[in-house]
């Protein structure tokens, strides 16, 4: 304690302290020990029976499952069956969602240079871009770094494809932090430059990793005052190429052909599995992925291993006859990636249910080593969870603190917690998106050690007041 402060309030803060710190360790001391035990065993039997690798593995089989596909739904029929085989109540809720499809692999080429003619750029479209029609485009690039150089040169744009420059900056360490710095030129780069009379983008993938795989993602919807022009990511190693070859002959042209189309909404669904609880079934804990997936890639990463782990977690209850006394529910939300409507679709269902909404966590990150979890809670709320990291720990979790928790369950309202699993996430982003994403990428423990985590703290969700 500072020496300046007045003796009286030295004594008062010192008080204080002790009052916290000793409410903070009796909130569960009773329960702490049969706490730890029940962690312990979940860990225990996640890595050593690893079942959840192996409906991954089945999962990934099916291939890529973007909403509104033919895998898509196969996907679906599996997470009902696996539920259903694994003993819990399933419910499939049904919701409209876009059906985009890339058509035939794109292309890309230098079309006219005096140095680079014929050369080939690997390229794939974002997620809802137009196509560019049978002939493709055929237009000069423009290099441009950022929205206000693109505001600078505007008289520069007509008639041009401008290639935005931007992927994850490598010095930052939080890869999330790296990523939403630089999304923005793949979520609005083909609106802002279709103001200008640009033709078409091409964005530098966001990646993590400098190999050539193209890493695709999901634009903001086009303005409709605007024109529509296509858009596609280059892998990193072309656009490096395209950068310098610009430098040598600013007049190249490119021609990009893009298949892609919108075709109309389709019916599809979240998939939904409860364990009820015991003494509170009508109160309800959430732990969730999405389904779906992009095309490139099987989404082993993003994110059938999130869905996976949710699934275990209410598996690691009954095999180990673990008894909770709130609803354990499992959600795979369906079209996170190009709408998240599946997402919206439950929110709109928490607002009009009788059921009482306790807390949901979503593990949408990657399935690598657990490291702690993001919370969006009031102050009490997430000290009292604070006060279980003694617990967790032996799940592997070294930090609770306030953040973001994702993307589908941020939709909710009125719920006293939203919790976000944040794993290691060094090597999220080098597969992202990316025909990288698969079942390969993934590794055993760490994505068991992740479910433990997340089902261990699902059990203290549905025990604590
Ligand atoms: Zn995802």
């Amino acid at each position: 304690l500072n020496k300046n402060i007045p003796r009286v309030r030295r004594r008062t803060t010192l008080i204080l302290l002790i009052i916290i710190s000793f409410s903070l360790s009796s909130i569960f001391s009773k329960d702490r020990d049969k706490y730890i035990g029940i962690t312990k065993e979940i860990v225990r039997s996640a890595l050593t029976k690893q079942n959840g690798y192996e409906w991954l593995r089945e999962l990934c089989e099916i291939g890529p499952r973007l909403s509104g596909s033919q895998n898509s739904f196969k996907a679906i029929s599996w997470a009902e069956e696996k539920m259903e085989e694994l003993g819990f109540d399933v419910w499939l809720q049904p919701v409209m969602v876009p059906h985009w499809v890339r058509g035939e692999k794109e292309e890309a080429v230098i079309s006219e240079s005096e140095f680079f003619e014929g050369r080939n750029l690997e390229i794939l479209a974002l997620g809802r871009s137009v196509g560019t029609g049978k002939d493709g485009i055929t237009a000069p690039v423009i290099k441009i770094n950022d929205f206000d150089e693109l505001e600078a040169k505007k008289e520069e744009l007509k008639g041009k494809i401008v290639f935005f420059n931007r992927s994850i900056d490598p010095a930052i360490v939080n890869t999330f932090q790296g990523y939403t710095d630089s999304v923005v030129y793949r979520l609005r780069g083909a609106i802002e430059a279709a103001k200008y009379g640009s033709v078409g983008i091409l964005i530098t993938s966001l990646t993590t990793k400098y190999d050539n795989v193209p890493h695709t993602g999901a634009m903001r919807d086009y303005v409709d005052s605007l024109p529509k022009i296509p858009a596609a990511a280059l892998g990193y190693l072309d656009a490096d190429f395209l950068n310098d070859a610009l430098k040598k002959d600013p007049t190249l042209k490119v021609k990009m052909k893009l298949n892609c189309k919108t075709l109309p909404d389709t019916l599809s669904y979240n998939v939904i599995a409860d364990l009820k609880g015991t003494e509170k079934p009508d109160e309800i804990i959430i732990v969730s992925g999405h389904l779906d997936s992009w095309d490139a890639g099987v989404g082993a990463h993003d994110d059938g291993g999130g869905c996976i782990q949710s699934l275990e977690v209410l598996d690691l209850f009954k095999r180990l006859s673990i008894k909770p006394k709130r609803t354990i529910r499992c959600i795979f939300y369906i079209n996170e990636e190009n709408g998240s409507k599946g997402g919206i679709e439950y929110a709109a269902y928490v607002d009009t249910t009788k059921e009482k909404h306790i807390a949901a966590i979503e593990t949408d990150q990657g399935v690598f080593t657990p490291e702690g979890f993001n919370v969006t809670a009031d102050s009490s709320t997430l000290i009292k969870m604070q006060s279980w990291l003694p617990i967790l720990e032996y799940a592997g979790i070294n930090w609770i603190k306030k953040g973001f928790s994702g993307s589908d369950i941020s939709k909710i309202k009125n719920i006293p917690a939203l919790i976000g699993f944040v794993p290691d996430d060094q090597r999220y982003f080098d597969l992202h998106h990316s025909n990288n994403d698969v079942f390969e990428e993934v590794n055993p423990r760490e994505m068991e050690l992740g479910t433990a985590a997340i089902a261990a703290l699902a059990y203290l969700l549905s025990e604590e007041p």
